[in-house]
């Protein structure tokens, strides 16, 4: 059984996480009711008062909220306490026009604090360790999540934030951080800034272990990061609505991320039609805040795409249900001749190759009538010569072809051909929009 944060509530028997949801779900639902506007109507506009929730499954006829409620509610149009009660806000990385803004009371930022700790507790930090937070401070939740959990188990934070890849190394390399906090893609672009500057990331860093979240990786890719860094690899779940990182973490037992039932209930619906999907179905995972004071969430639609796995017992010894990790985004799954696909299904093919790369960008185009799907690859280490790359490019092929169930077209590029980011990997280029 895995060393926890808080034992008592991340190993809490089922029944009595059943109980603490039911009576916080239906704090939750009067508050949202007596002081949103937003959810009063919501509710009356279904024939509900808070009366009518007595069991976890009356949680099914509660309305649903968007991203674009958020937005249209902007600044404080979903606030259930006086501004004045507020101590922060945060806004989420909105795309196109207006933010989302996110506000926090004292107690909404210590509830943050702890289910971070458990996460990064789960994660293998420690006091005494050097952890190294390089998702940006501001208001993105990402920095400041990581920084209070951090110093709160202990550990020596350095609050890089995000870019500047060479300082992130040196400080690295001269403070002997232990852990670092990011973007999973980023991390692999640390270790090729590192081998440029001469510095072999596994040979001349003692970073050991590592958290990623914000972007949907696969597990091809965490073995990857694993092998290039020697590092101990978890993987965080969490979005701005619902505090920020933190929502849930995978342990060690390799099956999924368990999300901390007594803040948050879990759903997984059709993304088309919001209805929930059967046992162990993928879907859109719907979440409900059952802690927040200032923005209580009431059934939230991530978008993010997952599973509930076998809510039988870990090995770790946690209690709390484990979801898959995160597939995809609805949004990010794309069409090729009628057929959907998820980056992340490339991804994890491209990935089991060592002869390929850090970095790989999809190519949605038109031929003709149809779409046609081209996959660019980097070569990995010093490049390769014309028969090989032809050879890896077969292999590519007949790999995607089988997992896709169309045929793709596959390039291999000479070694940091494709353009870098510092912070989300651009991975997809539809250019049929255009
Ligand atoms: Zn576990």
């Amino acid at each position: 059984m895995d060393e926890m944060w808080n034992r008592s509530l991340e190993s809490l028997d089922r029944e009595s996480i059943g109980k603490i949801q039911l009576e916080r779900l239906r704090l939750t639902v009067r508050r949202s009711y007596e002081r949103v506007p937003f959810y009063r109507s919501a509710l009356k506009g279904r024939g509900l008062s808070p009366d009518d929730i007595r069991s976890i499954d009356d949680l099914r006829r509660l309305p649903m909220v968007s991203k674009d409620d958020l937005r249209e509610s902007y600044p404080f149009g979903l606030l259930a306490v006086p501004r004045e009660e507020c101590v922060r806000v945060h806004a989420s990385s909105g795309t196109t026009g207006k933010p989302t803004l996110v506000l926090y009371t004292r107690e909404d930022l210590q509830n943050w604090t702890e289910i971070m700790c458990r996460c990064l507790f789960m994660s293998g930090l420690r006091r005494g360790d050097v952890f190294q937070v390089t998702p940006g401070y501001g208001l993105f939740t990402g920095g400041l999540g990581f920084h209070y959990g951090g110093e709160a188990i202990g550990a020596t934070v350095i609050p890089t934030g995000t870019g500047n890849t060479e300082r992130q190394i040196n400080l690295m390399r001269d403070l002997g951080t232990t852990m670092i906090a990011g973007i999973a893609s980023y991390a692999l672009h640390i270790a090729e800034v590192a081998s440029e500057m001469g510095i072999d990331v596994k040979r001349d860093l003692q970073v050991r272990k590592g958290i990623f979240g914000a972007e949907a990786w696969s597990d091809s890719l965490m073995r990857k990061i694993s092998d290039v860094w020697g590092m101990d690899c978890h993987d965080i779940y969490g979005m701005s609505e619902m505090y920020g990182p933190g929502v849930g973490c995978s342990c060690s037992c390799g099956g999924g991320l368990h999300i901390w039932e007594d803040h948050f209930i879990v759903e997984i619906v059709d993304p088309s039609t919001g209805e929930p999907v059967g046992p162990e179905e993928e879907g859109e995972v719907v979440l409900t805040s059952l802690t927040k004071t200032a923005m209580p969430m009431l059934r939230f639609r991530t978008r993010d795409v997952s599973k509930i796995l076998d809510a039988g017992k870990c090995d770790c010894g946690r209690t709390h249900l484990r979801i898959a990790r995160v597939k995809g985004r609805c949004d990010d799954a794309f069409s090729i001749n009628g057929v959907k696909v998820f980056p992340g299904q490339v991804e994890y093919v491209l990935m089991k190759y060592p002869e390929v790369g850090m970095n790989y960008q999809l190519v949605i185009e038109k031929a003709g009538v149809l779409d046609q799907l081209t996959v660019l690859v980097e070569a990995g280490g010093n490049g390769m010569g014309i028969n090989s790359s032809q050879s890896l490019e077969r292999a590519l092929f007949r790999e995607l072809r089988s997992v896709l169930g169309f045929q793709p077209r596959v390039r291999v590029l000479p070694p940091m051909s494709i353009e870098r980011s510092e912070g989300k990997a651009k991975r997809v280029l539809d250019l049929r929009k255009k």
